[in-house]
């Protein structure tokens, strides 16, 4: 098994300190809140529109370091993505956290969000760092109803 070190990473630790992007979006265009009860992890996503592309992106929320840092950087990543570069990004991502299609020679477009690579090796906290995608997309849809991890 990989060490924890290796898991909380400083880059993990940072967003999780200080998450970016962490405040209620005024006027969003969708909101939806997430619930990870395997960890009691809760977020709320919101998301703004213009012209096809994400004009902001926030989330408010508690829970533990790995979906505060991934939720901040997923709001960081994601502004000013067209509509195709989220669904590729959340399928990269979904790919990446849980091992599948070889994710492993990814390209680099993920960026930063590849510090989170390491919670494969940690099937609880897979649901810590999907929580957040799970809930901007269920934003993205305008889906009112709250989003579980399971
Ligand atoms: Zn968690």
């Amino acid at each position: 098994m990989s060490d924890l070190r290796e898991l909380y990473q400083e880059v993990i630790l940072d967003h999780g300190k200080r998450p970016r992007n962490f405040r209620v979006l005024e006027g969003a265009d969708g909101q939806a809140e997430g619930y990870n009860p395997l960890c009691g992890d809760r977020v709320t996503v919101y998301v703004k529109l213009a012209d096809g592309v994400i004009d902001d992106v926030s989330f408010q929320g508690a829970g533990c370091a790995i979906s505060t840092a991934s939720a901040s950087m997923m709001t960081s990543v994601l502004k000013g993505k067209t509509m195709a570069e989220v669904e590729d990004m959340c399928g990269r991502f979904q790919a990446m956290i849980t091992g599948a299609g070889g994710a492993a020679d990814d390209d680099g477009a993920l960026g930063s969000l590849e510090a989170l690579a390491g919670v494969r090796e940690f099937p609880t906290r897979v649901k810590c760092a999907s929580l957040a995608w799970h809930t901007f997309r269920a934003a993205l849809k305008g889906d009112q109803s709250d989003v579980k991890t399971d």
